[in-house]
């Protein structure tokens, strides 16, 4: 068992770290006071990012992607963590791997503009009836002679406003969902409000209306009745790298400047780090912050073995977003009244971390999967060479 990184690791955390630091961090203040990120910035951004290789890392080199494994995918998803969600987005991009499905011309439409960068796309399952229930949808697709007519709404959609084209699941059979790409602009589909959020400042969350939206046949991704299981394996990795990674790679920049504020804030003439119960908050934030990483980097190994780690993800996704959330909180407590301050970024991370245990999946619907899993597999799922 080798837990060290080598050199080739070390080097892409360093790229992707010091990127984030000199060209994502400085935007975040004017994004989080005016609730936009500026086209130019954004776009000026994106090609920083594009000229370094770093847009689309997670899709294959001979597509135009970085190639990268599920691990080393999984350590540049940790240093992400260390900006902001819409940063992340224009810098290093949300190529679905579901996209991977697509045949024919909708690899030159669709696919390859995609990991380019060209073109921008949003994933949709969730509607205001359908959300833990995600096969409960409504939204429908039904077959005629020109391809497929969608009807139906989708709710909080990451990024809909800068995306060009969204992938749309919709049920095509009592007991069939199929999955659609559906390009911004066509007639009958509308975009609706922006679903303003408690945190995520400048990540626009919208609602989608499809009415009688018409649909060419190559707009079908993947076969017909696949579209529940490829929204499925793109959360697995999205709730890996997008909430585990992400999760423990914010944790771990909170609990820096956290340990920062315990050695410089002094009360009673003493440094506030030197009082035992803040002490704990320090320990106890270490000690979480490392069990999460260890779980999402074993997940991601298991990935790149050819393993199935369905369980083993829907625990990263419990633990990493709770762990996030116990950290932000101890870092609020420890920074006192200037924790709740706007004038430090804690009361945003504070914001920013709640999401973390609702979206792609909440963590009872994830504690839901790990228990009936361990009932039917038995110790397999925590014990050792089972
Ligand atoms: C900021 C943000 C961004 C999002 N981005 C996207 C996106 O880009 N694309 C997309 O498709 N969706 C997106 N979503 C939707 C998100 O995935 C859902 O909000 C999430 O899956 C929960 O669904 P819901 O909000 O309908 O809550 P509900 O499903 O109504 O759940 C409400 C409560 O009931 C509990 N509950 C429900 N079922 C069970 C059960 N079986 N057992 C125990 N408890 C249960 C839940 O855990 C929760 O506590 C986003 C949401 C937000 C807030």
């Amino acid at each position: 068992m080798d837990f060290s990184l080598n050199d080739e690791q070390k080097m892409l955390i360093e790229t992707v770290r010091r990127f984030i630091a000199e060209e994502c961090q400085p935007l975040e203040d004017e994004i989080e006071q005016t609730g936009v990120f500026d086209n130019a910035k954004a776009q000026a951004l994106h090609n920083k990012a594009k000229a370094l290789g770093l847009y689309g890392m997670n899709m294959p080199e001979d597509l135009g992607g970085g190639g990268l494994s599920n691990l080393d995918r999984i350590l540049c998803e940790e240093q992400f963590g260390h900006t902001t969600d819409i940063i992340i987005r224009r810098a290093f991009g949300n190529v679905y791997e579901p996209l991977l499905h697509c045949k024919g011309e909708q690899i030159e439409r669709w696919l390859k503009p995609s990991i380019e960068g060209t073109r921008t796309c949003a994933i949709t399952i969730t509607e205001p009836g359908a959300g833990s229930d995600a096969a409960g949808i409504k939204t429908t697709a039904v077959k005629n002679d020109k391809g497929w007519v969608i009807n139906g709404s989708k709710h909080f959609i990451s990024d809909g406003e800068w995306s060009d084209f969204f992938l749309v699941s919709a049920r095509t059979g009592e007991k069939e969902i199929s999955m659609f790409m559906v390009d911004k602009g066509l007639a009958g589909f509308t975009v609706g409000k922006d679903q303003k959020m408690m945190g995520l400042r400048g990540t626009p969350h919208l609602e989608l209306f499809f009415d009688n939206v018409q649909l060419e046949d190559a707009a079908l991704l993947g076969e017909v009745g696949q579209g529940f299981k490829l929204a499925m394996g793109a959360l697995n990795v999205v709730r890996l790298a997008q909430v585990g990674a992400r999760a423990v790679g914010k944790a771990s920049h909170v609990c820096e400047i956290m340990v920062g504020w315990a050695n410089e804030r002094k009360q009673f003439n003493t440094k506030i780090g030197d009082f035992q119960m803040v002490q704990q908050m320090i320990a106890d934030s270490v000690i979480e912050i490392n069990a999460a990483r260890w779980m999402v980097y074993h997940a991601a190994w298991m990935l790149d073995q050819g393993m199935d780690a369905r369980e083993q993800i829907a625990m990263v996704k419990v633990h990493a977003a709770e762990t996030l959330g116990r950290v932000v909180d101890r870092a609020v407590q420890v920074f006192g009244g200037m924790g709740f301050c706007k004038e430090l970024p804690i009361e945003r991370y504070y914001r920013d971390a709640r999401i973390y245990r609702i979206f792609d999946g909440t963590s009872e619907i994830h504690r839901g999967v790990i228990a009936k899993s361990t009932m039917k597999k038995g110790a397999v799922l925590f014990d050792v060479n089972r």
